[in-house]
């Protein structure tokens, strides 16, 4: 069997790999580009973008029902049809990724569907047939949903974020296991279509991943708004005859139309085949340099090398990427500014370091928050003002390592303070900033007094 040659095989076209094979053979390299599911991955199909037409299809009830406190009456009807037709016609044409292989056959590239594998230095396999990429291979292949052990779940029609995406309908009633992003975007989304939710998390609060007041204010916004939101909770167990039944370690049971299992994303090194160039399979992510290289002809991008599970992450990777293999000049990554949005109503963005993982890194901060409800526009805004801004500064060099925005527009104020992280600007030179009234942003002052001297 003759071994087909490229300059470039990327496995995996999700957004990361896509943007590297896309880009390179816009170069005019010769490239192969790999893809056992959809090409686009799971951003476009069954991640961000559907997700977020969802939210912003919940926001829109949300606001309706804050008309009474603010503008006069209003009614709504909740249909989750027009959700279910916009992600089937304009976010995932039906799960059919025909124009996304186009744009890389256009662009000059090769396009195999199939499960890539590699086979030893600069060898790919998919199935019978083996390539091989005289400059490198790039890996881009993402993460999938993992599904907990736990007893009964095995065999159940549960849902992952996949199912989720592709309802006809909002379910009478839903169990989301997990309180992390993607777990409570989903259960504020169908709760407000009308579902009722319960979240059932095994850690002590919501959103572990962020400052703790964010989780925080979640389970008190999303317990007022109906849900059943409980935390410290571990199934143990899973049933199913027709609708589910889950048993907590206390011995309590929930029982729902449909379960959610949310609890996090797996990688998958063995069936990557990263054993035959030297790397530990057991790994579960792959560990790269500034220039996304894992080894001599071998780069990693997106999800799979475990900088942050997001889409602006695996591009900005890609980016990377790309330039280092045309040999263009280029900074190395850094992740000091990585910013991240769960879109929940409040919207919680985040960028830099929470205030926990500054102290786990020995070093000593101050903190300030201000709340939302507390500032001019808050107080304008009235119904759905819940929100903070905490900011978290080093206090030996006096520069901004960390900020949180919840609240409305929670990840687009984010904007301001991720600029600031990433310059690593001084809260001196925030404090001396004007800001504009009445802003969200105009927040950030007020988390800066809280800060002191
Ligand atoms: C419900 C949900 C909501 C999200 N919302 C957001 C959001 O709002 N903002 C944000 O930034 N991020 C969001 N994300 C995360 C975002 O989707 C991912 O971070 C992003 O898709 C990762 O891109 P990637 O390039 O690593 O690859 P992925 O998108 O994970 O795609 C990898 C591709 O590789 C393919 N593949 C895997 N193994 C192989 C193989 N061996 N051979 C061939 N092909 C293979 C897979 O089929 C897949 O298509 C969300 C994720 C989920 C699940």
């Amino acid at each position: 069997m003759a071994t087909e040659e490229f300059d470039i095989i990327v496995i995996g076209l999700g957004p990361g790999g896509e943007r590297v094979a896309d880009e390179c053979a816009t170069a005019g390299l010769r490239v192969l580009g790999i893809e056992s599911r959809l090409v686009g991955g799971e951003c476009p199909y069954y991640g961000c973008v559907p997700t977020k037409m969802m939210v912003r299809a919940a926001s829109s009830l949300a606001e309706s029902r804050r008309v009474p406190r603010l503008a006069g009456t209003s009614t709504d009807h909740a249909d989750w049809a027009p959700v279910a037709a916009r992600i089937r016609d304009e976010a995932t044409d039906n799960w059919d990724d025909t124009v996304a292989v186009k744009r890389l056959t256009d662009a000059g590239g090769h396009f195999v569907r199939g499960h890539g594998r590699i086979a030893g230095p600069g060898l790919v396999a998919v199935g019978e047939q083996e390539f091989r990429a005289t400059r490198a291979i790039v890996v881009g292949t993402g993460t999938a949903p993992v599904v907990p052990p736990i007893d009964g779940l095995a065999g159940t029609p549960f849902w992952t974020n996949r199912e989720a995406v592709e309802a006809m309908a909002a379910p009478a009633s839903l169990i989301v296991l997990g309180g992390g992003a993607i777990g409570l975007e989903m259960a504020q989304v169908f709760s407000r279509f009308g579902t009722r939710v319960t979240i059932l998390e095994a850690g002590t609060r919501l959103l572990a991943v962020e400052e703790p007041e964010a989780g925080e204010l979640l389970a008190v916004v999303l317990g007022r708004e109906g849900l059943d939101v409980r935390t410290g909770v571990k199934a143990t167990s899973v049933s199913y005859d027709g609708s589910f039944t889950v048993t907590l370690d206390g011995g309590d049971t929930v029982t729902a139309e449909k379960l959610l299992v949310a609890v996090g994303r797996k990688t998958d090194l063995d069936g990557l085949g990263v054993a035959t160039v030297g790397i530990d399979a057991t790994a579960r992510f792959l560990a790269t340099d500034g220039n996304l290289r894992v080894q001599d002809g071998l780069y990693a991008v997106g999800d799979i090398t475990g900088k942050g599970l997001f889409t602006h992450v695996a591009v900005y990777q890609g980016g990377i990427a790309v330039a280092d293999i045309l040999g263009h000049e280029h900074a190395p990554a850094d992740y000091a500014a990585l910013p991240r949005v769960t879109f929940t109503d409040p919207e919680i963005g985040a960028t830099g370091i929470t205030a926990q993982q500054a102290a786990d890194r020995g070093m000593t901060v101050r903190t300030g928050s201000a709340q939302t409800a507390s500032s001019a526009r808050g107080w304008i805004h009235k119904e759905g003002n819940d929100g903070f801004i905490k900011l978290v500064v080093d206090a030996s060099s006096g520069v901004l390592v960390g900020a949180t925005s919840a609240g409305p527009w929670g990840g687009e104020v984010l904007g301001a303070l991720s600029v600031a992280v990433h310059a690593r600007l001084e809260l001196e030179q925030l404090r001396r900033m004007i800001y504009a009234y009445p802003t969200f942003h105009r927040g950030i002052e007020d988390a800066i007094k809280a800060v002191g001297a």
